[in-house]
Order: C-alpha cells, then sequence, then structure tokens
C-alpha cells in the first residue's frame, strides 16, 4: 500500500487579503460586497491588527466592534493564526495550528501595518524596558500592571495611546517624555483643527491623561538596574535628571513591515531611512495582482489604514468606480500622515544615544562596537551575527538603518530571504508536495 504523503490545506480565493487590522477588514469588507470569495489572514488569533487588539478587560470600542462584524458575519473566510511564511506569486504557504496552508489568490491585499522603531541606548534590554506600542499590547492582554511606576517616552501619538492604556489598567504613569521640541509640537497642534476627527481623538486622550506631565524634547539617556529596571537618565529642557521607576515604555514611532513585500517581488521605495510598498494611485503594486494598504504604504494611521483597505479591497475585487470614488478622502487623511511625520522628525540626539558597548542585536549580543566601520548591512550580517537570530533583523536591522550604520535592502529579490518568520519543519515539509503547483522555499 502506497504511504500516505501529508498533504497540506490547499484554500482558493478570488481575493486573498493578509493582514486583519483596520487595512485589511476594510479591504476584506470591499471585496465582498462585490461578491469575491474573499480569505482573511492573520497571524493573532483575534482580528484587529494593533490599534484594535482585544483588551482582556475593555474589549474593543464600538467603531472596532463595527469593522470586525465582516469576520463575525462570515461573509469571508477568517484564517486566525495563520501566518504567512513563504510566498510564490499567486500563492502563499501560511502555518498555523491546524498545520500548513497553501493559499491560492487571483489578487492579493497586503495589508501588513508597521512595527515599533525601538533604538537602543544604553539599559534598553535590560527587563522592564519595552516599547511604547508593545507595553500598550502587553496591558490589553492581561500583563498584571496596578500600582507600577511606568515612564512613557519616545515620539509619536502612540506615546499619548499607551499611556492612556497603562493608566487604565492601573499603572501609575509618571510621565511621558516626547523627543520632539515644544515648538514643533505646537506647530503640530495649531494644524490640527484641519482634521476635526483628530482633535476629537487628542482632546478625548488629554481628559483621560489629566495630571500626567507631557515633556517636550525630553529623551531616555539611559536605564539602570541590575535583574531588573530601576531607575533612568531624561534629558530634557532643564539638564538631566534621574527618576526612579518600575517600568519604561519607550519607542520611536512606527516603521511598515515590507518584508512579505518584498518576497513577492513587489518594488519597495525609501522614505526616510526605511522602505515602504510602492504603489500607483489605486495602490496596485509594481505586481499587478498585488495590492497593498495601511501602514504598509508608509505610517498614516488608523483612518488612513481604513481608507486604504477599502480602495484596495474594491480595485482587487475589479470594482474601479467604488475605489475612485475613495480617492478625496485618501488625499485628506493622508495629508495629516504627512503633517504627524513633519511635526515628530527624530532628533539628531536619538541616533546618538548608544554606546560602544551598547547591545544592538539583542537575539545575538552584538553591540555596536562590533558593528562600527561597515557600510554595507550584508557585510556586518556576516562578520557579527547582527541580524541572523529570531527577529531577523526586524529590531536590530530597522535601528541601525534609522542611525545610518546600514542600509534598507530595497532589492526585490535578494533582501529577504524565506521564510519571513521562523517556521515549524513541520510546514516546510508540507510546503513540498507532489503537485508541481507547491511552493518550493
Ligand atoms: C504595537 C503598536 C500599537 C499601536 N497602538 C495604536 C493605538 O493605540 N492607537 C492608534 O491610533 N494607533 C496605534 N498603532 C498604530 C497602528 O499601526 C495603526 O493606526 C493601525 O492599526 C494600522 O492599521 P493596519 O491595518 O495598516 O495595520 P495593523 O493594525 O498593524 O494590522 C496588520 C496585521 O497584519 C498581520 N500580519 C502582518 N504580517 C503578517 C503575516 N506575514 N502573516 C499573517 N499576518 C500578518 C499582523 O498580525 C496585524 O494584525 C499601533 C501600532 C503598533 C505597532
Amino acid at each position: 500500500m502506497a504511504e500516505s504523503v501529508r498533504q497540506p490545506q490547499v484554500l482558493h480565493y478570488d481575493v486573498l487579503v493578509v493582514g486583519a487590522g483596520p487595512a485589511g477588514l476594510a479591504a476584506a469588507r470591499a471585496a465582498a460586497s462585490h461578491g469575491a470569495r474573499v480569505g482573511l489572514v492573520d497571524a493573532q488569533p483575534r482580528a484587529g491588527g494593533q490599534v484594535w487588539r482585544h483588551d482582556v478587560r475593555h474589549g474593543v470600542p464600538a467603531v472596532a466592534k463595527r469593522a470586525l462584524a465582516i469576520v463575525d458575519g462570515g461573509q469571508v473566510e477568517w484564517l486566525a493564526q495563520t501566518q504567512v511564511t513563504l510566498a510564490q506569486p499567486g500563492w502563499l504557504l501560511a502555518d498555523s495550528p491546524g498545520g500548513a496552508r497553501q493559499l491560492h489568490y487571483r489578487t492579493l491585499v497586503l495589508a501588513t501595518g508597521a512595527r515599533e522603531l525601538l533604538l537602543p541606548f544604553p539599559g534598553w534590554t535590560l527587563p522592564g524596558v519595552t516599547g511604547a506600542g508593545g507595553a500598550q499590547a502587553l496591558a490589553k492582554q492581561g500583563w498584571p500592571l496596578a500600582g507600577r511606576r511606568v515612564v512613557v517616552a519616545g515620539s509619536g501619538p502612540l506615546l499619548l495611546a499607551s499611556a492612556a492604556t497603562l493608566r487604565h489598567h492601573g499603572a501609575q504613569v509618571l510621565g511621558i517624555h516626547e523627543q520632539a521640541s515644544r515648538r514643533a509640537l505646537t506647530g503640530f497642534a495649531l494644524q490640527l483643527p484641519r482634521w476635526p476627527g483628530k482633535a476629537v481623538q487628542a482632546a478625548a486622550l488629554r481628559l483621560q491623561l489629566a495630571g500626567i506631565g507631557y515633556h517636550a524634547g525630553s529623551v531616555v539617556v539611559a536605564a539602570h538596574g541590575d535583574a531588573r529596571l530601576r531607575e533612568i537618565d531624561i534629558d530634557g529642557p532643564r539638564g538631566r535628571r534621574r527618576i526612579a521607576c518600575d517600568q519604561l515604555a519607550v519607542g520611536y514611532g512606527l516603521v511598515p513591515n515590507t518584508e512579505l513585500a518584498q518576497l513577492l517581488g513587489c518594488r519597495l521605495e525609501r522614505h526616510g531611512a526605511h522602505p515602504q510598498v510602492a504603489v500607483d494611485a489605486q495602490l496596485r503594486s509594481s505586481v499587478p495582482t498585488v495590492f497593498a494598504a495601511g501602514e504598509a504604504l508608509g505610517i498614516g494611521g488608523r483612518d488612513s489604514a481604513r481608507i486604504e483597505g477599502a480602495i484596495a479591497g474594491h480595485m482587487a475585487a475589479g470594482a474601479t468606480a467604488a475605489a475612485e470614488a475613495l480617492q478625496p478622502r485618501r488625499r485628506r487623511v493622508r495629508a495629516f500622515a504627512t503633517q504627524l511625520q513633519r511635526s515628530f522628525a527624530l532628533d539628531a540626539r536619538v541616533h546618538g544615544l548608544a554606546q560602544d558597548d551598547t547591545l544592538v542585536c539583542r537575539c545575538e549580543d552584538v553591540p555596536l562596537r562590533e558593528l562600527r566601520g561597515f557600510t554595507d548591512t550584508r557585510d556586518a550580517k556576516l562578520a557579527s551575527r547582527c541580524g541572523m537570530g529570531a527577529c531577523q533583523g526586524r529590531i536590530c536591522g530597522t535601528a541601525l538603518a534609522e542611525l545610518g550604520l546600514g542600509d534598507a535592502d530595497l532589492s526585490t529579490d535578494g533582501g529577504r530571504r524565506p521564510p519571513l518568520f521562523p517556521v515549524r519543519l513541520a510546514a516546510l515539509a508540507d510546503s513540498f508536495t507532489d503537485d508541481s503547483q507547491g511552493i518550493h522555499p
């Protein structure tokens, strides 16, 4: 009797959407509204992405519930805990608790979002130091915070959102330290009335954070402790001071997740130090069957993500007129994103925080000293193992690009090798089938 060969689950869609944040949810809804068979994939167990991550205590806001109805309503096929790790034109391979899945599509929407920009400084690897968004995510997942003294620092509006969540979960937020200058922040506040929805959001956050100091031009320069964080040094307009705390939540904004697009051969373009997916006005990438939306196109926030998701979803289902009707709204929300980037541009001070002995690659324990002198990221990687650990350079490679010590590789073939994430050997084995249509990494 022939030996049975384990086969991956093979699924076929008209439109496949990767990422179930605001962009992906809007894309799935738009595509499904034209009768397309839509698959929606996310590595997380629940849909919602970063901003609508389910909060174990407080659930999700009403606006998220409306967007999430597409998943509960059965109009799309929802594939939770399904992480895409390999890609070929027309096919993706994903790993899930139920085994490997081959996902076949006519058109694909990449709504893979963004990650935090973490920059190394002395003490940043101490237990008790996390990203600002990372701390927020942990709090929503039930991380115990009651009574803990937390400092929130770095840059951008995410600091306010994170501080509000931490406070809701019982943390004692000692202060918010924003690297942007008072002048830049005043300029931003004066522009806000152009986007009334954003102005209301900002006012609501200020209310929730009443009594917590918001310090401009203020940068965390070092964290101190032994087995855990005990104190931090802050450099502000009035000089340096030391603050005792239990937790530091520090992040310097967001960076688009472009690795899957790169693996599919989509052209990337650089925005500042970091790549984003290059698209035309209809959000079509350089690969004609692949569209992109949301933070993967550049950091724009929740509203851009939703409108771009809808445009990409309509386009992926062939509904050009419906997509076209949304273009004026896209221009409006993207203008907000441009303003945001201008106002919260990183001060040169934050690029000079790491010292020679500061670890840059915390997966492989590589200090800055070992990376000096390299102009090519790949050479530095081969010589030091920087970027070869579990995060595959998502943190250190991004930090090096921001610090000007490495270059984000924009090439569509050599920059990123599969798999995108550490993957179970069984899932890889499943991807080799007798069927010549299978994925061959
Ligand atoms: C940690 C963090 C916290 C944030 N908190 C807030 C906040 O409180 N308020 C706010 O206004 N904005 C917040 N943001 C900004 C937020 O990114 C955007 O406003 C909004 O969520 C962007 O929507 P999106 O759909 O483009 O991406 P996201 O919401 O990031 O969704 C992308 C989704 O793609 C999935 N994904 C990516 N790659 C793969 C893959 N290979 N396989 C399967 N799934 C994949 C991810 O799991 C994720 O769920 C936060 C960002 C981060 C990084």
